[in-house]
């Protein structure tokens, strides 16, 4: 069998090092908000080219955390509207819910299945105060396009960088565009860690004291209380193995890259619609970091148990659309076609660092003796 994603091989590449971060973090006496950490969101600020790095205790809570700040700040207020596009995944529509705000869903392109900058203008209304782009499966949002566009209307721009570690546009990285971004180090994401951790990335130095104090109690200084904040630590332990997992992130990726161009290169099958290898424009240089090679196929179903049969694991990122949840049961009298046409015909191969080319070209010769087998 060929699996979707095998982290085990992944985490035992490194298994040593892990071994030798753990125990020093044991021998230490020192679990939490110490060295370890302080390593990490230095390490990890560098990485994205921001000026800082604040750990956090999951992706969600990176997210929900910039937005709690910028309440805090008094930038945004309840019943605000954020955009966001409408085929995410929940966690980035939760973190607007979860603050009181509106989440207003806006529409993919659907070359690049990311918010499309031009629908996004159209959902702006007086109470729009923000954008939450997504950098789905590991492509950068139109991000040149939404700055554009997020400063003609003032508004703010909350990355959510959990699928695009070091993905980039003219070599600015996931992170490192908007005023803030939160990423997620769930071990399946491409920097993960052996447990949950998150982190935001910033240049705004007041946001970044504020979601200290919020990740922390709400306290700037110990037993002082700005505000009634939480407990959303990244513990030494998870610092320590992700400050190792970095080493090897642009490494990791790099291998990534050749399966998708393997992919690209070798799918032949014209029922099954590849990602594009778009740029937003020729001048600009998007670099893709892979975090899932998705395809679309008019008969998803047919083409995973084809796939299944041939000993193949594939995945569906996400089978059904957020207006759809019973949790968002007042967004289900909206229409959103292009979501709802992408959550039908979606399908991730096999995709990772520990994926092998042979077991990736099996992959590929399996999608091209798929026949649709009714043609109506
Ligand atoms: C994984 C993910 C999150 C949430 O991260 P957690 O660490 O699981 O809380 C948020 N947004 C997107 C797009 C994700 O893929």
């Amino acid at each position: 069998m060929i699996s979707f994603l095998d982290l085990k091989s992944i985490n035992q590449a490194c298994r040593e090092e892990l071994i030798e971060a753990c125990t020093r973090v044991i021998d230490s006496g020192w679990y939490i908000g110490g060295s370890e950490l302080q390593q990490f969101e230095s390490s990890y600020a560098e990485y994205c080219g921001t000026k800082h790095c604040i750990g956090v205790a999951n992706g969600l809570d990176a997210l929900v955390l910039v937005i709690r700040a910028w309440k805090e700040l008094g930038y945004l207020s309840e019943g605000d509207e954020i955009l966001v596009p409408s085929n995410t995944y929940i966690a980035s529509i939760l973190a607007i819910s979860e603050n009181g705000l509106t989440p207003v869903l806006v529409e993919p392109d659907l070359a690049t299945l990311n918010i499309c900058p031009i629908n996004a203008e159209k959902a702006i209304t007086s109470k729009t105060k923000a954008i939450l782009p997504v950098h789905l499966y590991g492509r950068l949002a139109d991000m040149p396009a939404l700055m554009a566009l997020a400063e003609r209307h003032g508004l703010l721009v909350l990355e959510d960088s959990a699928q695009s570690h070091g993905a980039s546009i003219d070599g600015k990285k996931a992170g490192n565009w908007g005023h803030a971004s939160g990423f997620s180090f769930y071990p399946g994401k491409n920097l993960g860690a052996l447990g949950d951790a998150g982190a935001v990335t910033t240049n705004d130095d007041l946001l970044a004291a504020t979601l200290r104090a919020l990740r922390n109690y709400g306290s700037h200084e110990k037993y002082k209380n700005l505000y009634l904040g939480v407990n959303s630590r990244l513990d030494e332990i998870q610092a320590a193995c992700l400050s190792v997992k970095l080493k090897y992130l642009d490494e990791q990726t790099s291998h990534r890259r050749l399966i998708a161009n393997l992919y690209t290169n070798t799918i032949t099958n014209t029922v099954i619609k590849l990602p594009v290898n778009a740029c937003f424009s020729p001048l600009q240089n998007t670099s893709h970091v892979w975090h899932v090679y998705t395809v679309l196929c008019d008969d998803r179903e047919a083409l995973q148990q084809h796939l299944l049969e041939n000993g193949i694991q594939t995945l569906i990122h996400y089978p059904i659309p957020p207006h759809f949840q019973p949790a968002y049961i007042d967004l289900a009298h909206y229409s959103y076609p292009i979501s709802e046409k992408i959550h039908k015909q979606i399908l991730s191969l096999p995709m990772g660092p520990s994926l092998s080319l042979t077991d990736a070209e099996a992959v590929a010769h399996a999608c091209n003796t798929f026949v649709v087998r009714q043609i109506q």
